[in-house]
């Protein structure tokens, strides 16, 4: 045992803990978790935890489907709504080979990690993922009822979903996250709660834990929290801004104090690797048929493919940095339903993939690119993101780096489960058909 996993073992101990919660992701984000009785620790980390990885979605196929879990010490943390049961991310093992399972999301991540290691670089991320609370009916069924009426950084008493809020932010602190802003974003019953940047493959364990516990304490309040990114039509969506560095010798290789926009030459590169492979990064940044009613102008969420270091219609901004170790960039376009082990290891590949082959960044856009038209958006060269998910899983299929950035496992699987989720949704009839049609015709 390594101490960090002895002292885990005394923890759990000390703090009366009975169950674990063995965690990890399936190919489209969702947490999945075994229990196992807290006397069980040491065992699952010598020998793991096995599994049946057949039944979870797009891992393996059933003749081959033993799977071992084995738990990240590092990521230990007692459950705010249930103090007797602690969680522990896992890493899921190959039983056949020994080796990490290519088909786990938290594995695709540590790839793309790796070769930015290779290239000398450790990544930084922090997201801004935003969601709705709406009530639930007396079935305890979501509805698209907001619970308050607030609008962008409201404070109470208008603002009634504060005190959600601040339970959220108290469960989040429980389990180890450093919050840095909470308010209540522009739409109607639309929250946004920031947290500290750390190391990528942290932050995309926090997202997936943040996820979660949002949604189990507005779950003790009657409230439905929902990630979905455009659950109410003609106002804004949510998205999951997410903040990008790279680091080199504990330096920000991202800053140049003799640059015009405090950028290096490899923060352009990078930001014009994620504007070349902008298209097929949309499929896993953005990965419900859903994400493309957020994706439209008018709503401060991104549609063209441009930079900028002021406005927020672009897909990367440069935000201002107060000290040179926060200069990163921010891309605009994911969103919280994207498994954030795949979309950041997408980004970081194609921004990796910018600064191999050095890529020449565009002048950024300082204006409001929702207002251009056509023929100007011809004449500064902005190309448009995907307007729907069946045309950005073509992208991803086309973009060889971005679909062998998933590895050989989850880019087959993933672009078959999104595939059939859109072709499920082309024969669908919507309300909007029947409402404009039914009675017309
Ligand atoms: N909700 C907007 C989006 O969809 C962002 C609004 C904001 O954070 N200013 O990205
Ligand atoms: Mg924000
Ligand atoms: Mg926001
Ligand atoms: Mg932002």
């Amino acid at each position: 045992l390594t101490e960090e996993e002895r002292d885990v073992l005394e923890r759990i101990d000390r703090e009366g803990i009975d169950f674990l919660r063995l965690q990890f992701t399936d190919i489209l984000g969702t947490v999945k978790n075994v229990s196992v009785p807290a006397d069980q620790a040491e065992k699952a980390f010598t020998e793991g935890i096995y599994f049946d990885g057949s039944s979870i979605e797009g891992f393996v196929r059933i003749q081959e489907s033993d799977m071992r879990l084995k738990p990240d010490a590092s990521t230990f943390a007692v459950l705010p709504w249930r103090d007797t049961s602690a969680r522990l991310i896992c890493d899921v093992i190959d039983t056949s080979t020994g080796e990490p399972f290519e088909g786990d999301p938290r594995a695709v991540l540590k790839n793309a990690l790796e070769r930015a290691e290779e290239m000398g670089y450790e990544v930084n991320a922090a997201p801004e993922p935003e969601f709705f609370l709406f009530e639930e009916d007396e079935e305890g069924r979501a509805t698209t009822k907001t619970n308050d009426a607030g609008g962008y950084f409201d404070v109470a008493p208008k603002d009634l979903a504060s005190d959600v809020r601040r339970d959220i932010i108290y469960g989040l602190e429980d389990m180890g996250f450093d919050i840095e802003a909470s308010h209540h974003e522009v739409a109607e019953g639309q929250h946004e709660i920031n947290f500290e940047y750390d190391d990528a493959l942290s932050t995309a364990d926090n997202v997936a834990t943040f996820r979660t516990v949002v949604r189990a304490i507005a779950a003790q309040h009657d409230l439905h929290a929902t990630f979905m990114p455009k659950p109410i039509p003609k106002i804004n969506g949510s998205g999951m801004h997410t903040h990008i560095s790279l680091f080199q010798d504990g330096e920000n290789a991202f800053h140049d104090e003799d640059d015009e926009f405090d950028l290096s030459e490899t923060a352009k590169q990078f930001t014009a690797g994620i504007l070349e492979h902008a298209p097929a990064l949309a499929a896993v940044t953005n990965p419900t048929v859903n994400s493309y009613k957020r994706l439209v102008p008018g709503y401060e969420a991104p549609v063209y493919v441009a930079w900028s270091d002021r406005n927020r219609s672009a897909l990367i901004r440069k935000p201002a940095a107060r000290v040179p170790a926060s200069s990163r960039i921010e891309a605009r376009f994911p969103d919280p339903s994207c498994n954030p082990y795949l979309a950041f290891a997408v980004l970081i590949h194609a921004g990796l993939d910018g600064v191999e082959k050095g890529l020449d960044c565009p002048d950024p856009i300082r204006e409001n690119i929702y207002e251009f038209d056509e023929q100007k958006r011809e004449e500064y060269g902005i190309e448009t993101l995907p307007t729907n998910l069946g045309e950005a899983v073509d992208a991803l299929e086309d973009d060889d780096t971005i679909y062998e950035a998933l590895g050989p496992h989850v880019g087959p699987k993933f672009v078959e489960a999104k595939s059939t989720e859109f072709a499920e949704y082309l024969v669908d009839v919507s309300d909007w058909e029947l409402d404009r049609y039914l009675e017309k015709f």
